[in-house]
């Protein structure tokens, strides 16, 4: 997994880290703010390889929670 951090949609910060617990599950972590997104594998690499990740990310994150 690339080591890139990707902007929180929570607080906005460049901290947020891609974590694999095991090998189906992504976590979204944020380190500066309590904000935390699971998903699997496959959905990751789909937002992982999209353009605009952070964007996905917003918009995933908006319907998660
Ligand atoms: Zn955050």
């Amino acid at each position: 997994m690339k080591e890139v951090a990707y902007v929180c949609p929570k607080c906005g910060k460049s901290d947020l880290q891609a974590e694999q617990p095991d090998e189906y599950e992504v976590w979204l972590k944020c380190p500066s703010c309590d904000f935390f997104m699971g998903m699997s594998k496959d959905e990751w690499h789909r937002i992982e390889n999209s353009p605009n990740v952070n964007h996905k990310i917003k918009k995933l994150a908006d319907g998660y929670s």
